[in-house]
């Protein structure tokens, strides 16, 4: 086939009417045919943009004037919104955002899945979708005469600084804050990407919002950390609910934020929270869930799928500190968990005897890993649910699972792309799903999280 030329080109300055919104939340159309994303752009526009990137079939644009608007821009309410990378629609009114949140799993079923026929309902949001993370991690640089602290613009390293993020626990900025001055007060170098010199990378807060507890890890560039007892006393006296402070060594080039190395600098080496009557620790490698107020809905949604009766065998994959497993605990009668990270399964341990759990087993491992070989133990669950990160499954789990012959299988997926190409992956081995039910963990960003249960096809079903 002959190589089609692109209708644009860097720099040129398109008009383009708006026909959707991407999985990030751009703004998608067409010129002579060939796709263009702008940032920005909200579906039923017509805009003025730049060509800023051009790809074989794609290209990105800069939104430069709004020609038509359309009905549902708002006026997003944070000063930073528009070089900030953290969020990428607030600039569109929350029940549409929720609409296109639905439209895009429902999409993903059917191009990537190519199962049309399964229900996407609508999404379950936030009354109020503001103030709701409680965790914030900010990168620091700058020189040590000029501090800089903030989060990464869209597809850069560029520090965008703010005072307050609109979708923090507030709480977290005051931390964030708080660490900032005392930082510029002592004279500590923030980190230098491009020389790899300096000392502070990142600070991480993370606040229990049911307990109170505040965690602090301070990330740096190695072990040394200069002024660091009047930084742990000053932080002490500034912080309220300061429970945990903890030093982090990365001393890699590298984005992965956290290092393997954590020192208590003052304090306990973990934070408490609860999700419904369960109570957890949570160290500062653990995975927990970051909009704690539709945690509760999700794992409501979990729940109602897993229709337990006390009487099941429950497997947890992806099961981080042990959430799910053990907010499922209590209608169960035997629950394992796995997941890759050592120290979430430390914690999920302590969680299962902090609970007064003892039904409850959790193996450290990958799921693709260990699932076979649970399989081959003769382990047979009932239901098993997983909750695995944006990759989605590995076949090897999904085999393993479809050998087991669970009798519900409840899918948590936070990428409806691989949800949909996992559930291709079940209907050929007998596992089908009708319905979708989406839940707004991350307002004012394109992310969405799913959950759907997964059964056997009744006419292949084997009792
Ligand atoms: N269910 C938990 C955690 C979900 S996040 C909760 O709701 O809090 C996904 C988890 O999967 C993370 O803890 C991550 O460390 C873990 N993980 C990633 N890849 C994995 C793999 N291949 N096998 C097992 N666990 C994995």
């Amino acid at each position: 086939m002959p190589k089609l030329k692109p209708p644009v080109e860097p720099g040129e300055r398109i008009q383009v009417e708006i026909t959707g919104q991407s999985h990030t939340g751009d703004g998608v159309g067409k010129v002579e045919g060939f796709t263009v994303f702008i940032p920005l752009a909200i579906a039923g526009e017509r805009v003025e943009a730049r060509v800023t990137r051009v790809k074989k079939t794609y290209a990105h644009a800069r939104l430069e004037k709004v020609l038509k608007a359309s009905p549902n821009r708002v006026d997003a309410p944070c000063p930073v919104f528009e070089r900030c990378g953290g969020c990428q629609v607030q600039h569109i009114a929350y029940p549409v955002q929720l609409e296109a949140k639905r439209k895009q799993v429902a999409d993903a079923f059917a191009r990537i899945g190519g199962l049309e026929n399964v229900e996407v309902l609508p999404v379950l949001g936030m009354k109020e979708p503001w103030n709701y993370r409680n965790k914030a991690q900010v990168p620091f640089g700058g020189s040590r005469g000029r501090v800089r602290a903030g989060f990464y613009a869209a597809g850069s390293h560029q520090i965008v600084e703010f005072e307050h993020c609109m979708v923090q626990q507030p709480e977290n900025d005051r931390a964030i804050q708080r660490v900032k001055e005392r930082v510029k007060e002592l004279g500590i170098p923030p980190y230098d990407e491009r020389k790899h010199r300096g000392v502070l990378r990142h600070v991480m807060v993370r606040t229990g919002v049911h307990t109170g507890d505040v965690m602090v890890v301070l990330v740096t560039n190695g072990p040394k950390l200069p002024g660091r007892q009047r930084l742990v006393e000053g932080l002490r006296e500034d912080i309220p609910g300061l429970v945990s402070l903890v030093q982090n060594i990365q001393p890699k080039r590298t984005n992965v934020v956290l290092g393997p190395e954590n020192r208590i600098l003052w304090g306990e080496p973990v934070i408490h929270d609860t999700i419904g009557p369960v109570r957890f620790v949570i160290s500062p490698h653990s995975f927990f869930q970051v909009n704690p107020a539709q945690t509760e809905i999700l794992y409501e949604q979990v729940k109602k799928h897993a229709e337990l009766s006390g009487r099941e065998t429950v497997i947890d994959a992806y099961c981080g500190i042990g959430t799910i497993a053990l907010c499922l605990a209590e209608d169960a009668a035997r629950v394992f968990g796995v997941e890759s990270i050592p120290q979430a399964v430390e914690d999920a341990r302590h969680n299962a005897a902090l609970n007064g759990i003892d039904h409850a087993s959790f193996e450290a491992g990958t799921a693709e890993e260990v699932m076979p070989r649970w399989a081959e133990e003769g382990i047979r669950p009932d239901v098993i649910v997983v909750d695995p990160p944006r990759k989605g499954c590995a076949p090897e789990f999904l085999d393993a699972a479809v050998k087991m012959n669970p009798d519900r299988l409840v899918y948590v997926s936070c990428n409806p792309a691989t949800l949909a190409r996992d559930a291709a992956y079940l209907k050929e081995r007998g596992y089908v799903n009708h319905e979708v039910q989406p839940v707004d963990m991350f307002p004012q960003t394109g992310h969405v999280e799913c959950v759907t249960v997964f059964r056997k096809r009744k006419e292949e079903g084997r009792l």
